[in-house]
């Protein structure tokens, strides 16, 4: 018997993570961190189930902090076996954990300086949960993966990759499981993107399953289109140029920044708003924009060709990279009008929250925000509106102008969900639904009941499913 064990995403968007158990071994599908609030920090643990079994191999979607977090702490506790990805995860993967390595590693010796002025100890869950030796560490078990193509991962186990078209590298996984004499097409999901995405090809599921596990992030509707948000998006920078405003855009480093940064070029390429100030405040972008150029054979025939003639540098002469925290900090003194780009795309930590503390009382600045911002973090309380919020410790009025854009989602909409499961669902699969909060996960449950008459699972975090 197979059992697949959801150990994150279950009712939520974070900590993605299933353990799948097979007559021949067990596998770990992704190990992502849990982002949000401290409760949601202290989740980020090696679940004892997961500890107590012997994992043979994991298989990672993506690249997404969110998918691949809490891997170098299953590497520091013991894990030597292999990851397997495409390559370009790999080198995503390698970009994001060693931020977050390095992230644990400078905050936990600021708090011990502070601390030891105090005389006090630090508690157990303020040690980080991995350094950069441990993902030199995980990055050497890193195995590649082809697209389209079967691959052995354990006896009696094949994988395919196939691609969802979320980020560099995205994958949809399906797992081809001998169980008691048959073999069982069991397919993963990953993150899946929208249609049309800069850069970025569109998702191609396979045309079968047994069992699909499915993201859910937005089953309860439809973005806003993205023509519609880029008129939206060019009207602010319009409006902040005309009284020098500053904007300030959380966003994740890897995937949003480089797709703002694309509709930017388009803008001034148009003519559709003056060549600005635009200061990517963030290595890690810049480090990932790299990686797009190095993989054009996974763009879209369009991104290829405007990266390949060297457009970005025509387009975005006024484009700056941050590579440094002092040239971060030499915006506090810049004038508008200018946009800054910066992460965490959530606002619960970077550089973000250091320009949204100095700017967040300025009615003159606008926050732009342009990606999914989870339950508990800074982020979410500003799109909800509060009128006053608390960032690194003290209490801010929300006096900045906030707009939310919701076309840019690097997800999925309900429609482009269905039509995704449209492709494998002719066999009416059992279907688990994950990665989405309830809301999300109950409203695409009944669409897929009311379109293709299944029944969808709607698991809680280590609910055993049996299939
Ligand atoms: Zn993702």
């Amino acid at each position: 018997m197979i059992t697949i064990t959801p150990f994150g995403a279950a009712g939520e968007v974070t900590g993605s993570s299933y353990l799948v158990e097979t007559q021949n071994g067990n596998l770990l599908v992704d190990f992502g961190m849990f982002q949000g609030d401290k409760d949601d920090d202290a989740r980020n643990i090696i679940p004892g189930k997961i500890h107590r079994t012997a994992i043979s191999a994991v298989l990672l979607t993506h690249a997404h902090f969110d998918h691949s977090g809490r891997l170098p702490l299953l590497v520091r506790e013991g894990y030597g076996g292999p990851i397997f990805s495409t390559p370009a995860t790999r080198e995503m993967a390698e970009v994001i954990l060693s931020d977050s390595a390095h992230i644990q590693t400078s905050d936990f010796e600021r708090k011990q300086r502070r601390f030891k002025k105090f005389g006090k100890k630090l508690n157990r869950i303020e040690q980080p949960l991995y350094d950069a030796d441990d993902v030199i560490d995980t990055m050497k078990l890193f195995s590649d993966v082809p697209y389209e193509t079967e691959v052995s991962i354990i006896e009696g186990v094949t994988a395919v990759f196939h691609e969802a078209g979320h980020m560099l590298g995205s994958t949809s996984i399906t797992l081809l499981v001998q169980d008691e004499g048959a073999v069982k097409n069991v397919l993963f999901s990953g993150d899946l993107g929208p249609l049309d995405m800069p850069y970025l090809k569109d998702p191609r599921p396979p045309n079968f399953a047994d069992v699909v596990v499915m993201e859910a992030t937005y089953g309860d509707r439809d973005h806003q289109s993205l023509q519609d948000t880029l008129l939206q998006f060019a009207a602010i920078i319009q409006n902040a140029v005309q009284n020098k405003g500053k904007i300030f855009i959380p966003s994740f480093a890897i995937g949003r920044a480089q797709q703002i940064i694309y509709h930017l070029a388009q803008f001034i390429r148009n003519g559709l708003v003056p060549p600005l100030p635009i200061y990517l405040d963030s290595p890690m972008a810049i480090e990932a924009f790299a990686l797009y150029k190095k993989y054009p054979t996974l763009l879209d025939r369009e991104s290829r060709e405007w990266l390949e003639k060297g457009q970005i540098a025509e387009d975005l002469a006024t484009l700056e990279l941050c590579a440094s925290a002092q040239q971060s900090k030499e915006i506090n003194d810049t004038r508008g009008p200018f946009i800054v780009i910066a992460g965490a795309g959530m606002c619960n930590a970077g550089r973000i929250v250091h320009h949204l503390y100095h700017n967040i009382t300025d009615p003159n600045s606008h926050i732009v925000i342009v990606g999914y911002q989870a339950r508990g973090s800074l982020g979410r309380y500003i799109v909800d509106g509060a009128s006053n919020v608390s960032i690194m410790g003290d209490r801010k009025p929300v006096r900045a102008e906030v707009h939310t854009l919701g076309g840019f989602s690097a997800h999925a909409g309900q429609t482009e969900l269905l039509n995704w499961y449209d492709r494998v669902a002719s066999t009416k699969p059992l279907t688990i639904l994950t990665h989405g909060e309830i809301d999300s996960r109950n409203a695409l449950s009944e669409k897929i009941t009311e379109r293709f008459g299944v029944e969808s699972i709607k698991p809680s975090y280590a609910q055993i499913i049996k299939l």
